[in-house]
């Protein structure tokens, strides 16, 4: 990851970037630049030892023209005021892409769930969900999973608001697991739309998926996933990574035994005798017919960009290439599905799983399968549209073009109170 790209930088000049060619007045451009409003907090906990530790956390609340705030909570060392901010502008241009009635926010505590306990971190999560009390709810702001946060997270804080609020609203938060309100479909979501998204792709483009070969990098929640199902799509699995370095197998990797072993040892890393061990950069790097960057933002920046060789990208992760890469992508005809499309399907469930919670009436995970599928094929299409109507070279622009005329036409109708 490249030190020193303000990812919130990166999402305004996306949005610039894509008004250049929209009749939209700046003065409404200029709100969709920036946040509503953003919380920063600092939760105090009791560690196991007995002594005291402080955590900053934050919940941006970006824009709600289209619905209630909807983003993830995610747990990292280097969540930031910025990053925080840049995420949930992301959220709000994903659910109007995707055309889900949901607005954007996210949220994030500065901390490595690595070095704490299993009782720490339920303090740490249930300390937040009291400070997001007033601001959440299924009508005003719904949080979900994001990197390094779960079901396990996401139940503590639907019980912490329930218990607080004395009622039952399993709405107030998505990513649930089943007994507690979740979703069928909803794990494997935010992967499956990066996959559905690259057969798109590779049928606009006139290639073959079939044979194909992948690389991932990040092997959490979206990439691994990503990984299984393109392998079962028929595509060939040559490299995953995660943060301990990357494995090569030019005749193709098991993603699920990769996956196993990983959950054995902490790290995809040696899990076949006879395989390549590589750097993540070297990942990214790779001559494949397709690359999914499923880690965090700036995986790709203008250096590295210059020594990609794949022909697709589909963006798992949020942000992963900087605009200076994004930039000479275009140049080289690299074909990016951005991230407000490509992994949208976890947002698009969280949002089935939304109604799901208020009508009391749950899904089979084929149902959920079916509808997520028609989303995402809808907003492909619709941003492919968009690339040939305006005679556009990058999917980014098109996508923002899209999203960003759906949000300004809400706002427009309703008008600024007071
Ligand atoms: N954290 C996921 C994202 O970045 C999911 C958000 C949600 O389900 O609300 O899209």
């Amino acid at each position: 990851m490249t030190e020193g790209v303000n990812p919130f930088e990166s999402l305004q000049s996306q949005i610039d970037e894509a008004a250049a060619h929209l009749e939209i007045g700046d003065d409404v451009i200029e709100r969709l630049k920036h946040p509503e409003r953003v919380l920063e907090t600092n939760l105090t906990i009791e560690t196991d030892d007995g002594d005291l530790e402080r955590f900053k956390a934050f919940r941006s609340q970006f824009n709600n023209d289209r619905g209630p705030y909807k983003g993830g909570i995610r747990y990292h060392p280097q969540v930031s005021r910025d990053e925080v901010k840049a995420l949930s502008g992301w959220m709000t241009y994903k659910t109007a892409i995707v055309g889900i009635p949901l607005g954007g926010g996210k949220g994030g505590i500065i901390i490595d769930p690595d070095d704490y306990s299993e009782a720490e971190l339920e303090r740490v999560t249930r300390s937040f969900a009291k400070e997001l009390r007033p601001l959440i709810g299924e009508d005003r702001d719904i949080p979900a999973p994001d990197v390094n946060t779960g079901q396990r997270e996401m139940n503590w804080i639907k019980d912490t608001y329930e218990a607080l609020e004395n009622t039952t609203e399993p709405g107030v938060i998505t990513g649930k697991n089943i007994a507690s309100g979740g979703s069928e479909g909803r794990v494997e979501a935010t992967g499956r739309s990066t996959v559905l998204t690259a057969r798109e792709a590779f049928d606009y483009l006139d290639k073959d998926l079939e044979g194909a070969t992948v690389a991932v990098q990040g092997y959490g929640n979206a990439g691994w996933i990503a990984a299984k199902l393109i392998d079962r799509m028929g595509a060939t699995v040559v490299a995953v990574s995660d943060s301990s370095g990357g494995i090569y197998n030019q005749s193709g990797l098991d993603p699920v035994a990769a996956k196993d072993h990983k959950n054995e040892t902490g790290s995809v890393v040696g899990y076949e005798e006879g395989e390549e061990e590589l750097t993540n950069e070297d990942v990214l790097t790779l001559d494949v017919d397709l690359l999914i960057p499923a880690a965090l933002e700036n995986a790709i920046d203008a250096d590295l960009a210059e020594d990609v060789q794949a022909d697709v990208i589909s963006e798992a992760a949020n942000g992963p290439l900087t605009p200076e890469a994004d930039a000479t992508l275009e140049e080289k005809d690299v074909f990016v599905i951005p991230d407000i499309l490509a992994n949208a399907g976890g947002v698009t469930v969280s949002y089935f799983e939304w109604v799901q919670n208020r009508q009391r009436f749950y899904w089979t995970e084929q149902r959920v399968n079916e509808e997520l599928e028609e989303i995402i094929v809808d907003a492909f299409d619709a941003l492919v549209a968009t690339l040939e109507e305006y005679d556009l070279d990058n999917p980014r622009t098109a996508a923002y073009v899209v999203a960003i005329r759906r949000v300004a036409e809400s706002f427009e109708e309703a008008g600024t109170f007071p």
